[in-house]
């Protein structure tokens, strides 16, 4: 069976290796260590009762660009995010413009390639931070559900909170997936 890869981006510092990290070592560190390059962990985990073997790919720094090019980009640089499973797309809930960078992020994924069936998943991390929110979760939820209807969950990586569930949560979707190959 394949592994499922899984692309894991969004705006430097929001935490996207710490929630991987989390999940796959149950570790934190509160240092604020920059991914340089791309980081490629190969798990094998029984969420929902199912085994899964898993891609997650932890992304560095991915500067803006222009729509349309995420396709050459990401090939260009090797990153291999086009034929991803799934995209999570990570923001900070004290940052309104690390959730401006995933819809930029999303513009990208959706020009890059024929979104039909591939999902993405937003997640709103630093929720211990909740005190400091920067964009308020309805204001989130309405736009994630509703126009771009894919999942969404806030989690913090810190407190190990809802971060088996954001990928119970996310299997669940994928295995509604008909990848017709
Ligand atoms: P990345 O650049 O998106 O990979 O972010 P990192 O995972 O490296 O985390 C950036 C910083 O945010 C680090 O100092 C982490 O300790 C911190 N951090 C990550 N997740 C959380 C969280 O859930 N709550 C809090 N308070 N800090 C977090
Ligand atoms: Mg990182």
């Amino acid at each position: 069976q394949q592994r499922i890869k899984l692309a894991v981006l969004g705006a430097p510092g929001v935490g996207k290796s710490s929630i991987i990290r989390q999940f796959v070592n149950q570790e934190f560190n509160t240092e604020y260590i920059p991914t340089e390059k791309k980081h490629v962990y190969l798990p094998s985990v029984i969420i929902n009762d199912h085994l899964y073997e898993l891609k997650i790919i932890d992304c560095p720094y991915i500067p803006y660009f222009p729509v349309n090019s995420l396709y050459e980009w990401t090939d260009f640089r090797g990153y291999g995010l086009r034929n991803a499973t799934a995209y999570i797309l990570v923001y900070d809930i004290t940052s309104e413009e690390s959730f401006q960078y995933i819809k930029n992020i999303r513009d990208q994924i959706l020009e890059s390639r024929d979104m039909h069936d591939i999902p993405l998943f937003v997640v709103g991390n630093k929720h211990d931070l909740s005190e400091e929110r920067g964009i308020s979760r309805r204001e989130v939820a309405s736009m994630v559900k509703k126009h771009w209807k894919c999942g969404y969950i806030e989690c913090s990586a810190k407190c190990n909170w809802h971060i088996v569930l954001l990928f119970k949560e996310l299997m669940k979707t994928i295995d509604h997936i008909d990848y017709g190959h």
